[in-house]
């Protein structure tokens, strides 16, 4: 993502503004990172350039989902 999108991204719920924090950069895009709330402090990650701003609990819905062989 470019940092120019910060102007327009906001916390999904709390429409708080979010900080960047980068970890990984090429050209002025962000590749990996992390936007964190300075009102509700939620975090959001940044994943090869695409920040994942959907609300936690769905993240972590996602997350659960079993994607490894069941365990016998
Ligand atoms: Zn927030």
């Amino acid at each position: 993502m470019r940092h120019d999108l910060m102007d327009i991204l906001a916390c999904p719920i709390c429409k708080g503004a979010l900080k960047l924090a980068a970890t990984r950069e090429d050209g002025g895009e962000v590749l990996d990172g992390t936007l964190s709330c300075a009102t509700c402090a939620e975090e959001y990650p940044i994943v090869d350039g695409i920040p994942n701003l959907l609300p936690p609990d769905l993240r972590r819905a996602m997350d659960a989902t079993p994607s490894a062989p069941s365990i016998h």
